[in-house]
């Protein structure tokens, strides 16, 4: 009987245990985690905002281990990896041996070396479930937060906290809100709905320093342009690094994440890694980085999994560059090169002011990009045709009124498939 072993239970540890269960009815399936709570990190705000319960970030059935019979260890971490003798050391000296081993431990926020940002004493950054009930309770203590980065969990842990009627100032380094996933025109209309909301922006510019008070209490920002923010709480949204520190003097290859081929396997026989702690091919880019997005780890999680337990299957369609938002009812999704990067790429765009915006990127006939907001009705085909590449040479007048009927044709057996 097979030992399974697997260091995380979010996105890719579940996956992969249901994967194994899947495939393996009797193998002996460990899952270990850090976290006291199986949770989604992406719900977090809303349990800041107020709209939902802890218990409603809950992604699997109440009954889930006992039901796939596995066995869950949590609140525990693992401080060491033994690769030649196949164990791995907890955090409460007990060691547990595998025959295979899955490290799914995701990632951690980091902050950035700013002056006083680690002595402060409200200040957080937005991963974890502790996180969050930390930034409830501490902003109640204030009616002023800043939040230094306007990335997605930046906007989402500032609409949240504008939502429980606190004053917000964001502060981001590029010249609007949300660069990697949306242009200068999608912003300015979140950035004009948030100003109604109680929330500032300030842009192009960065926190040289935290000013404290003497017992480390936050007082306010100083930014590099000499403009100060006066605040009594900060949320630092600056970025994640890989949970990997228990690899230390380890065989495991690391670069920015988990090095792994196709099946998620490491570097090292019997060792799988999936999720934010590693790096993978993505698909838009066909380039090797960090893909920290949720359907990724799922899918990663799926793919190790499928593998450990006998079934080989390969990593497609690992997409880090697609992103859906909604902020104060304004919804917005985002595919692949949202600005084009060359003369090469051809820009179409459908501007209805606040009744909405729609942009497509092409390149040779080709979609590269697009970006939806407020009518999202066409996600699912422009997704699909960035995703599938697929040429829409003498259609692209109507593109933001394409059909899968468009591309779709049906094989003699009544398969569907993509003309
Ligand atoms: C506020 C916020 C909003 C987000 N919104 C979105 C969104 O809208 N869409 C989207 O696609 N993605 C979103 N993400 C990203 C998404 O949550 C991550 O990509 C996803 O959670 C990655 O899953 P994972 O399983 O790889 O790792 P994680 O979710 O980071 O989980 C890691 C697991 O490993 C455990 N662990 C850590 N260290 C150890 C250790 N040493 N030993 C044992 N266990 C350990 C942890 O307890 C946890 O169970 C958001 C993230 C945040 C923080």
């Amino acid at each position: 009987m097979s030992k399974y072993l697997i260091l995380g239970a979010s996105a890719a540890g579940i996956s992969a245990a249901r994967a194994i269960r899947e495939q393996d009815g009797g193998g002996e399936i460990t899952v270990i985690s850090k976290d006291e709570r199986v949770y989604s990190r992406c719900m977090l705000h809303y349990i800041i905002g107020g709209q939902r319960s802890e218990d409603e970030t809950r992604f699997i059935e109440d009954d889930f281990f006992e039901q796939h019979n596995i066995r869950w260890l949590p609140g525990r971490e693992a401080v060491k990896l033994d690769s030649a003798g196949k164990k791995v050391q907890l955090s409460d000296g007990e060691t547990h041996r595998y025959d295979q081993l899955l490290i799914a431990t995701g990632a951690s926020s980091v902050l950035p070396p700013v002056e006083n940002l680690g002595r402060g004493k409200q200040v957080r950054s937005l991963r974890n479930l502790e996180d969050a009930r930390d930034i409830i309770r501490l902003s109640g203590g204030t009616d002023t937060v800043a939040v230094i980065g306007a990335g997605l969990v930046g906007m989402d842990a500032a609409c949240a906290l504008a939502q429980r009627g606190v004053k917000v100032t964001v502060v981001e380094v590029a010249g609007h809100i949300l660069p990697l996933q949306l242009d200068q025109r999608a912003a300015a209309s979140y950035e004009r709905l948030c100003k109604k909301h109680n929330m500032e922006f300030i842009f192009n510019d960065m926190v040289a320093s935290v000013v404290l008070d003497e017992d480390d209490n936050v007082q306010g920002l100083k930014l590099k342009s000499g403009g100060t923010v006066p605040c009594g709480m900060v949320v630092v949204a600056a970025g994640v690094k890989p949970n990997i520190d228990f690899l230390r003097d380890t065989p495991v290859d690391t670069g920015r994440g988990i090095k792994v081929n196709e099946q998620q396997q490491t570097s090292v026989a019997g060792i799988y890694a999936a999720g934010d702690v590693c790096e993978s091919l993505e698909s838009f880019t066909g380039q090797v980085m960090p893909t920290p997005v949720w359907p990724s780890a799922v899918r990663q999680g799926w793919v190790a999994g499928s593998n450990m337990a006998g079934r080989p299957v390969r990593l497609e369609d690992n997409f880090a560059f697609q992103n859906s938002m909604t902020f104060f009812g304004l919804s917005s999704v985002s595919f692949g090169t949202i600005n084009p990067p060359g003369e090469s790429f051809r820009v179409l765009v459908d501007d209805r002011g606040d009744a909405g915006y729609k942009k497509v990127i092409l390149q040779d006939g080709r979609i590269k990009g697009a970006i939806l907001q407020g009518d999202i009705s066409a996600a699912g085909i422009l997704g699909a045709l960035v995703k599938k590449g697929i040429n829409i040479s003498g259609l692209e007048n109507r593109v933001f009124e394409l059909s899968y009927a468009d591309f779709f044709a049906q094989k003699e057996n009544g398969e569907f498939y993509f003309k």
